[in-house]
Order: structure tokens, then sequence, then C-alpha cells
């Protein structure tokens, strides 16, 4: 048995291809950029407008004829002389004759001609070409998260398309011949499959979608093709239930004959002992424990670490804090403990009901505070470290 610490360091340095995919920008949202963007043109594209004013030749004088106008969008040449003003409206290109733009709230209008009240200084309002980016620059630089702005930032240059991390493809393998769906009455001795709805939400919401489940008995032949099959179809194979020691525990036996390589079997660690990790040719496969929470708890501690890290994060663990603990609480078992947990205002309340086979008390949790093996006593005004569910 290896402990959390080994086990996370295993995760972090089995080697790991770095896929890239090319997305149309409206469905790059919250990927990792895989290579510099550079920008195809100027931005603004050229001197524009920021008021909707009057157009001059800055000079000394407040009293100009008005000789024309222009709007956004429009792409008129003006000839425009001395002691002329052209009206203008934001986002219009500038007449290259002119250098400044008077907001007309600061003008007094006659028939055709203007009085200007307050001067401003010279190139006021007036967004000069490539002041937010040149052609040619570095727009945004290869692992960046593409977010909201980033990606709006993208549209207005002209960029349809982005290279970014691929993430994984996902199978998930649920074992157990006791498993029901839910909508229907149970049979004795059934209980409903949560598992697979459970771990495709948590890939959802890191943004995986390309996820195949398969539901199969406690059987020796069936989990072997199983395996088989998933490792054929994706990049990452997650197997729920099946690996403790019992007589129909058949996951390990049918990955070692579908020479998975062993990487680490049992994690000295509460919820997740028997937590299995392999790897084939570039394929992952993790057999997380049956019991629902310990598959959750599994699931943030070593497989999010390590989707994120192929999808090009560079954070890519739950993000870590301290804080007081507002419970007081025992740990005899000398493993370490991930504990579902209520965080407010950096405080830190253990929530009750930590049996693996739990959830009523994950559904309530915003944190996992992480008990080291070597902590025995947890007193009310500790500091404890959390993992934080929520971003
Ligand atoms: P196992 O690891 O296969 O021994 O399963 C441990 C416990 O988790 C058993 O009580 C199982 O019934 C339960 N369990 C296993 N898989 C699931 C699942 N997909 N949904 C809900 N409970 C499960
Ligand atoms: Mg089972």
């Amino acid at each position: 048995m290896i402990s959390v610490n080994e086990a996370l360091s295993i995760v972090a340095n089995v080697s790991k291809n770095h896929a890239y995919k090319t997305l149309s920008l409206g469905d790059a949202l919250n990927y990792i950029l895989y290579e510099d963007v550079i920008s195809p043109i100027d931005m603004p594209p050229f001197r524009q407008s920021a008021m909707d004013g009057y157009a001059i030749k800055w000079s000394e004088d407040d009293l100009f004829s008005i000789a024309g106008e222009t709007k956004a969008g429009d792409s008129h040449e003006f000839t425009q002389e001395e002691g002329e003003a052209i009206r203008i409206f934001t986002g219009a290109l500038v007449p290259d004759t002119a250098d400044t733009v008077i907001i007309q709230e600061h003008v007094k209008r006659f028939k055709d001609n203007i009085l200007i009240k307050k001067m401003p200084a010279k190139y006021a309002n007036i967004r000069q070409r490539g002041e937010q980016i040149s052609v040619g620059n570095t727009a945004l630089k290869k692992g960046i998260k593409l977010n909201e702005a980033a990606i709006g930032f993208l549209a207005c240059l002209g960029i349809v398309q982005v290279k970014v991390y691929k993430l994984p493809s996902v199978s998930i393998l649920v074992t157990g011949s006791e498993l029901q769906e839910g909508g229907r009455p149970l049979k004795p001795g059934g209980i409903y499959e949560s598992n697979s709805i459970m771990l495709k939400a948590a890939l959802y919401q890191i943004g995986i979608k390309n996820i195949q489940i398969k539901k199969i008995k406690d059987d020796y032949n069936t989990t072997e093709e199983g395996i088989e099959n998933a490792l054929c179809d994706s990049d990452l194979v997650l197997i729920s239930g099946g690996i403790s020691v019992g007589d129909y525990d058949f996951v390990k036996k049918a990955l070692l004959a579908n020479q998975v390589e062993e990487l680490f079997y049992r994690v000295n660690q509460k919820p997740g002992k028997p937590l299995w990790f392999g790897k084939k040719d570039d394929a992952f496969v993790f057999a997380l424990p049956g019991n629902p929470a310990s598959v959750l708890t599994c699931f943030y501690v070593y497989v999010l670490p390590l989707i994120r890290e192929i999808a090009g994060f560079k954070n890519y663990h739950l993000k870590k804090v301290s804080a007081k603990s507002i419970s007081n609480f025992k740990n005899t078992s000398g493993k370490t403990l991930f504990l579902k947990a209520k965080l407010q205002n950096k405080k830190a309340e253990l929530l009750t009901g930590q049996s693996s086979s739990m959830l009523n008390s994950f559904a309530l949790s915003n944190a996992i505070v992480v008990i080291d093996e070597s902590t025995v006593d947890v007193k009310v005004g500790d500091q404890v470290q959390c993992l934080l569910l929520e971003n």
C-alpha cells in the first residue's frame, strides 16, 4: 500500500501525450490554447471615433463649419479644409484630415456651424489604429484558458478557429450484479446504479462530452471484454467497483489480462483504499472503488488532475485553502482522510455522514478536508487543509 502523496506523484509523473484539436471559437470556452495566437489585423483596424461628436483638425479657433457626416460603417473620403468639422458618430472611421473629436455635449450647434464650448486636448476621443493590438503581435499566449473575454477578443480580430489542448475521451465501465436502473422498483438485494451518471456529470463539469458508458455484471469474461473494448474506444477508462478483494471482484485480474500496466494498487486513504491506476500505450485506467463517495473523492483527488494536466492546465489540482475547523475529529485509522465539509468564511465544518457509501453529505459539501495519515486529533480552532469543490 502506498501513501496518498506517493500515489499523487505517480499520477503526476506518468508520461502523458498532449494532443490538440481545432475548434470553432464558439466551442472553445474553458479550453487551453495549444499555441500562441498571432493577430491577423490591427485593432482597431482604422482610426475610430470613440464618441458621437465632430471631427476636426485641432486649432485654437472655436468656430467650425460642418462639411459632412460619417457614421459607423461608412467609408467616405472627405476633403476637409481648415475650419471645417465633420459630424461623426461612435465607431466611425475618422477622416485622415482630422486629428481630434469634440464630443457633441461640448458643442453649441447652429444650422451649418458649431461653436466649441470646451476644446479637448489634441487627439482626444480617437482610438488610434492598432492601439489594442498590432498585426503580427501575440494576441493570446499558449497555455491560457479561454474564458468568455478571451473568446470575444479573438472574435474581434476576425479569428474563427483556435487550436486547443484536446480533452481525453472517456469510457465509464460500471460493474456490479446488484445494480439496477432508476425509475423502476428495486428487486430484493438490488440497489440503484448511481456512479455512472455522477461520473458523467463530473466529466461534463470539466468540459468532457465524449463519454461512453457500459454496465456489466460481476462476471470475469464480461469484465475482461468490457475493458478490452473500453481501451479501444477511449483515452481514459474509469471503472467503478469490482476492484476490492471479494470473490466476485474481477477487475484487477481482467486489467492485467488486458496488459494494462499496474502503476499502483491500494492507497493508504479513506475513502478509496482499493484504488488502481494503470496505463496501456497512451490510455490511462483508474479502477475506482464502487462505493459512491469513494468514487467521487477519487475522481476529485486523482482523476480530475490527470485530465486537467492532459488538457494543458498548469494548476491542475483542486484549489487548496487553509481553514479553521469548527469540528472535533479523531483519526485513529492511520490513513489520510478525505472528509466532506462545508466551508464558510474560512471556517470548515466536518459534516456528519462520512461513510464511503454516503452521498447525502457530499451533496451538501463545497470542500473536502484532508487530514494527513499522521494526524490523530483535529480540534476546534485547528487549521485544516481544504480542497475546494467550487471554483
Ligand atoms: P464494490 O467495490 O464493487 O465492492 O462495491 C462497493 C459498494 O458500492 C457496494 O455496496 C456496491 O453495491 C456499491 N456500488 C458499486 N457500484 C455502484 C454503482 N455504480 N452505483 C451505486 N452503488 C454502487
Ligand atoms: Mg461490486
